[in-house]
């Protein structure tokens, strides 16, 4: 890895205010690995009370709306996460794409929006186990991933520079069976083919690419060695300070 590695804890739902001395743990382990670029993703109820304690990790979001208000019941704006503290936002998670039927153009405008926010962005792509035993792997992501992202035109080096692309296959989400170094390597590399192929070389390759599913201590030092893995998206393993910066430590 060129870039300092970038480790990003997914809460997904789980987390009350009792979880605060964890975080702050993590934080207190971060300020003395700073080869390392730590940060979290709490439910939004957690993002303000994180982020005011934080010295060392960036918080972000699980999620945003596309719009910047207005009559959505129950709805986050990106304006609305950034004010609370985050400074990035997880997008097309399989979670929401499946439990709240989000599409790549939903994603899209999704990533507009927090983009248009200012905020960073960490685009979520992966397969499901069907996909994969089919043969169809790396073209469904590419055909994900190009529908989600915003366009050439609107990616100039400022922006580009704020997208981060997760690779997650579906089947190794929360399941304890991390992708193989083989198959994460070919997908990484063909990720990285696309980035170029849509935003040319200086924005394509400045992107980094994390992988996430099943990333635990111990397995990350061998995943962190593959070509093109900048950093992990962790879940399970990121609710303890123990294990998410046992993962830290091993990039
Ligand atoms: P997991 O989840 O680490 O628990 O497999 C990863 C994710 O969904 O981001």
């Amino acid at each position: 890895m060129t870039r300092r590695p970038y480790i990003v804890g997914n809460w997904k739902m789980h987390g009350t205010r009792a979880m605060l001395s964890e975080a702050r743990a993590i934080d207190r382990a971060a300020q003395r690995h700073m080869k390392v670029e730590v940060a979290l993703a709490p439910p939004f109820t957690l993002i303000h009370p994180i982020h005011r304690e934080a010295e060392q990790i960036s918080v972000g979001a699980q999620d945003c709306h596309h719009a910047d208000g207005g009559a959505f019941t129950g709805d986050i704006s990106a304006a609305m996460v950034a004010d609370a503290g985050a400074k990035f936002v997880i997008l097309g998670h399989s979670e929401r794409r499946q439990g709240h039927g989000e599409t790549d153009a939903m994603v899209r405008a999704k990533a507009q929006a927090a983009l248009a926010a200012g905020l960073r962005i960490i685009m979520c792509c992966g397969e499901a186990a069907a996909t994969r035993e089919s043969g169809h792997a790396l073209s469904f992501v590419k055909k994900q991933l190009k529908a989600s992202l915003p366009p050439a035109e609107e990616m100039p080096a400022d922006i580009a520079e704020r997208v981060t692309v997760a690779y997650e296959p579906i089947w190794a989400i929360g399941t304890g069976t991390a992708a193989t170094t083989d198959d994460i390597a070919e997908m990484h590399a063909a990720i990285r083919k696309l980035l170029v192929e849509l935003y040319g070389e200086e924005q394509g390759t400045g992107v980094r690419i994390l992988y996430g599913g099943s990333v635990k201590p111990e397995n990350a030092a061998e995943i962190f060695a593959v070509p093109e893995v900048g950093g992990a998206l962790v879940g399970g393993a990121s609710l303890t300070a123990d294990s998410f910066m046992g993962i830290a430590l091993a990039a």
